[in-house]
């Protein structure tokens, strides 16, 4: 019998779908047959999340997800996944009212990362999470990695592609250009590698798109779920 995968989703949805089709895909392969995961999914409003977003109510929305997350553990979920990058700013607020597992999505990139060798990734995501320490101090702190971040104004330009063309479900050639300059920038000023840490920005980037060897944050993530439905574990490192 597979475990039950808890995913949060719906932040936004043009990237939860991808989760949905890569756990099912990875569980098809290994099993055969008709096999599909066993998930319960609960997709949120984002106009809402991003509404809190944007207000800086990160308890409120910490609250919000730990009572969904609560929500699908009693229903059966075996493990919970927060489906968004971004929102692992509060995620050790609701692993901490748990008794199943939260698999972050930072641990799971960075033991990808550690695993090629890698130490200097370049990191596109929100604002938020270029920005913010939970993302880059845990790469540092518990992965021993120097993660580089984008100038000021290509973080901005990187924010709006994602909250206004990514999650609204266009995909811009001239977008794509951007980003592949800045990440050509980045790898000018050392980085090794290339995080998708936004879970929509694999819809843009694809590995052809650069030299770096590419870790989307998204399909990683969605590994590390089918790997703990079946058993494999996925192992969180130490503190
Ligand atoms: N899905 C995006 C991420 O991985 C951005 C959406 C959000 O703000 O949650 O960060």
């Amino acid at each position: 019998m597979q475990r039950t995968i808890g995913l949060i989703g719906g932040m936004s949805w043009e990237s939860t779908v991808i989760y949905y089709k890569e756990i099912n895909e990875i569980v098809r392969q290994r099993r055969g047959g008709l096999a599909s995961a066993d998930i319960l999914l609960r997709s949120v409003d984002f106009g809402d999340i991003v509404a809190l977003q944007k207000a800086g109510e990160w308890r409120q929305a910490a609250a919000y997800l730990a009572r969904i997350a609560r929500q699908l553990v009693d229903a059966g979920a075996s493990c919970i996944l927060i489906c968004t990058n971004t929102m692992h700013v509060i995620a050790d607020i609701v692993a901490a009212e748990l008794s199943v597992p939260l698999i972050h999505i930072v641990d799971v990139t960075a033991a990808a990362l550690l695993a090629a060798f890698v130490k200097r990734p370049l990191l596109l995501g929100t604002r938020y999470t270029m920005e913010q320490p939970f993302y880059c101090d845990r790469l540092r702190q518990r992965f021993g990695l120097s993660p580089v971040v984008p100038a000021e104004h290509e973080r901005s330009r990187i924010h709006d592609v994602i909250f206004e063309e990514l999650c609204c479900g266009t995909v811009s050639d001239h977008s794509r250009q951007e980003v592949i300059d800045i990440i050509a920038r980045g790898r000018a000023r050392g980085a090794d590698a290339l995080i998708l840490g936004c879970t929509e920005i694999g819809l843009l980037i694809a590995p052809e798109h650069t030299q770096l060897p590419v870790f989307d944050s998204a399909r990683l993530h969605a590994r590390a779920a089918a790997d703990f439905a079946e058993g494999c574990g996925w192992l969180m490192p130490p503190p």
